[in-house]
């Protein structure tokens, strides 16, 4: 019974995705691509003061890609970086680990049901991807740069 809450969640965001939109100030943009599904997204990023002030994303991909990403950037807004970094550490944990589900993980534990998929992990982390990579160059300073990422195999979250 929670499963099928859980597909319900998943399945509304994947038809009416949040933040789902280009933004046109963002200071931290990255793209990401996954080739085993053919899902691809691009995250926008507004940070200040080390803080995610707001989050976008557009792309095209499966039903999981889309949902997790919307599911990210409603998780995200108003979260240090770091705070940002270590859910991201919870949720690659979430999907490709058996511990038990971490309640800090808010509504993404719909995702708890994809570590019986594994090739749909990547679905799922493909928006997570381009965060760590879009906050990786925001902690090296730098600006409006926009290269692609790509899950590969043993692409992990740490
Ligand atoms: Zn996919």
């Amino acid at each position: 019974m929670v499963h099928d809450l859980y597909q319900e969640v998943i399945l509304d965001h994947s038809k009416r995705p949040r933040n789902c939109h280009a933004m046109e100030d963002a200071n931290h943009r990255a793209e990401g691509y996954n080739p085993l599904c053919g899902d691809k997204l691009k995250l926008f990023l507004k940070v200040e003061d080390d803080v995610v002030k707001d989050v976008s994303f557009v792309g095209s991909g499966c039903a999981i890609s889309t949902a997790s990403a919307s599911l990210m950037t409603e998780s995200l807004k108003g979260k240090r970086r770091e705070e940002a970094l270590k859910l991201l550490d919870r949720f690659h944990e979430l999907l490709t680990t058996d511990t038990p589900v971490s309640q800090d993980l808010g509504k993404l534990v719909v995702f708890c049901g994809v570590r019986d998929y594994p090739a749909r992990v990547k679905c799922a982390l493909l928006g997570w991807m381009a965060l760590r990579d879009a906050t990786a160059r925001a902690r090296a300073g730098e600006h409006e740069t926009a290269e692609m990422v790509t899950t590969s195999e043993g692409d992990t979250a740490s």
